[in-house]
């Protein structure tokens, strides 16, 4: 079923909630994780000390990062140097090939890896297709790029539907009002 595609294995309020305990328990030792409103807002340049911290904290229990974002070099190697952590830019998700990529980077095999990200056409869809496990997070902002405003249309529409499917359990407060549902 097509539609499949674009449910999420889990969803969490944010990446703060991806925890080493978490994944200790799903066995993931990797994470694919997207940058743009996913670790922070589109428009914020630089990490936030949370979101530091967070990395930080992944290193330090062995979990391995690489940002996978479909943005510019520019703008993704000015997010990710600082932090020293690995990076794929204008990775046109959901095709496969900056995934493959990524994995490559990681050195795990794909079932230790989980996808992250806040969009199901972009994150969740990509990384359903190449066969991870996908978290999707709620967006960090309300606002998007010219791009991600047409591909969240599509997204609402996905919602209602799985919403009245029962298919997906988001609870108020937890999506918020960022997608409208
Ligand atoms: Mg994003």
């Amino acid at each position: 079923m097509m539609w499949k595609k674009f449910l999420p294995n889990d969803f969490v309020p944010s990446v703060r909630d991806i925890s080493p305990e978490y994944l200790k328990k799903r066995e993931i030792q990797g994470i694919i994780t997207d940058l743009d409103n996913t670790l922070v807002e589109w428009d914020r340049p630089l990490a936030t000390p949370d979101v530091r911290s967070w990395m930080e904290n992944m290193k330090a229990h062995g979990i391995r990062v690489v940002i996978v974002s479909n943005n510019s070099k520019k703008r993704v190697f000015a997010f990710a140097d600082p932090l020293n952590v690995p990076f794929v830019c204008r990775a046109k998700k959901p095709l496969g090939k900056s995934f493959r990529k990524a994995l490559e980077i990681l050195d795990l095999p794909k079932e230790k890896v989980a996808v992250v990200g806040d969009q199901l056409l972009t994150d969740i869809y990509g990384g359903n297709r190449s066969g991870f496990f996908t978290i999707l997070v709620v967006p960090v902002a309300q606002s998007d790029g010219f791009m991600t405003k047409i591909n969240r249309m599509i997204e609402r529409k996905l919602f209602r539907w799985f919403e009245k499917k029962g298919l997906f359990p988001w609870k108020e407060g937890v999506r918020g009002k960022s997608v409208d549902l």
